[in-house]
């Protein structure tokens, strides 16, 4: 007979769980006949034993069987899907999903909203006049066979293990695993039906994960994941160590990708986007330049039709803050560097992103670069314009501001965005 005890002893001593003691916890963990204390003391184990690669594999189908697998073959083309691990001003998935969809390929985009200093797809488009994220599974498919691109809240039916173990993760200090990281978020995605899979892991101050050997570690842990459950995986790590593009903050990224979207936005924005739609199209079998349908107009078509079909108004004055706060650079110099974290912590301290997941999200608040990396500064250049309703929450973001922008007498090397592709 299996116990919880054994369970949590075994992998506390270093041992390895057999396929049935899984497959036991996550069915009994879903079905709440573990308790959360229980299954806490097994994920700090985890976190510091690891699982093998079988015991991944086991673990990761565990969570997948757990709930439904949807059945995309109905939408006729050829599927792309791309996660990212989160980074702080990344709304890369807002103008990549019409782009790869104006390219031939169905999106079909299931996305979360945001948790800590990271912003979610979901807030971002939110502050669309009108836009939902929700709709049934028959609209999902019906609208990805009609327009080629979804942007979705995940059912409760997708991996329901993986909603109730991320949600004590993130309480109990287990979320900084490689395996956990790896099966939390390649449940959801295989659970989805996609036939592709772009992953955009981001190494730097502003990701999970800050190390490159770690990134490197969780993208070949989840393209191996992809890989044996059918679905065509690759990763591509990509910096996050200063934010992306210059606004941080649901409307005003979403200004931000239409930008991008209308053929201009930040450079670095458009090069992670364009690398990564290059990709998805690649794995999904097409061979349109992505960068052409920017061009011709026709991926802000693809953009207009997904928000007006899932009830926004495209064209709509997005919410604007009622202040706007400017800080000044200290010295003259060359901007070195802009610390991702510290950005992403000023536009959550602003209430751009949540602390809990039942928290709103202001859609105005946020921080908008005014220099980056190489631009040469005096005392009082602006360096950001903070966005703000609330001001009472502007001595904190401040405090987070500071020291967010290092000052020196020589410009940085150039910024290397795109480190490295791992495929199967
Ligand atoms: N995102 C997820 O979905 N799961 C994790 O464990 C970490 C990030």
């Amino acid at each position: 007979m299996i116990t919880i005890l054994d369970v949590i002893r075994t992998k506390r001593d270093g041992g390895e769980l057999t396929d049935e003691q899984i497959n036991w916890f996550i069915s009994a963990f879903t079905d709440r006949s573990v308790a959360d204390e229980q299954a806490s003391a097994l994920l700090m184990a985890i976190v510091w034993r690891g699982l093998s690669a079988r015991e991944l594999a086991t673990w990761t189908a565990a969570m997948i069987a757990s709930g439904a697998r949807l059945d995309l073959s109905a939408v006729g083309r050829a599927t792309c899907d791309k996660h990212s691990t989160g980074g702080v001003g990344d709304k890369v998935s807002l103008p990549l999903c019409p782009i790869v969809a104006a390219c031939g390929v169905a999106v079909p985009q299931l996305s979360g909203r945001g948790l800590g200093h990271t912003g979610g797809t979901l807030d971002k488009l939110e502050s669309i006049p009108g836009w939902t994220p929700h709709m049934d599974n028959e609209m999902f498919i019906c609208r990805l066979r009609d327009i080629g691109a979804v942007i979705a809240a995940a059912g409760d039916d997708l991996a329901p293990a993986d909603k109730r173990m991320y949600a004590l993760r993130d309480v109990t200090g287990t979320v900084e695993s490689v395996p956990l990281i790896a099966s939390s978020i390649m449940s959801k995605k295989i659970a989805e039906g996609t036939g592709a899979l772009v992953l955009d892991v981001k190494v730097g101050s502003g990701a999970f994960l800050p190390d490159i050997d770690q990134a490197r570690s969780l993208a070949s842990t989840m393209v191996g994941l992809g890989t044996a459950h059918g679905v065509r995986t690759s990763a591509i790590i990509t910096d996050m160590d200063q934010p992306l593009g210059l606004a941080v903050g649901n409307a005003l990224e979403v200004t931000e990708s239409v930008e991008v979207l209308a053929g201009g936005g930040p450079p670095d924005v458009v090069e992670v986007t364009l690398a990564l739609a290059r990709r998805m199209v690649e794995l999904a079998g097409g061979d349109v330049d992505p960068a052409t349908v920017v061009a011709d107009g026709s991926a802000m078509d693809r953009w207009n039709r997904m928000i007006r079909a899932q009830g926004g108004d495209p064209s709509a004055t997005l919410p604007t803050a009622t202040e706007v706060e400017t800080v000044h650079a200290p010295t003259a110099g060359f901007v070195r560097r802009i610390d991702a974290r510290k950005v992403g912590e000023a536009a959550w301290r602003l209430g751009a992103g949540r602390a809990r997941k039942e928290d709103p999200v202001s859609p105005s608040a946020g921080v908008v670069l005014r220099a980056v990396a190489g631009d040469r500064v005096v005392a009082g250049t602006p360096l950001f314009d903070v966005h703000l309703d609330d001001t009472a929450r502007l001595p904190a973001a401040l405090d987070a501001l500071d020291g967010a922008v290092e000052i020196g007498d020589v410009p940085p090397d150039p910024r290397v965005l795109i480190h490295e592709q791992i495929d199967a």
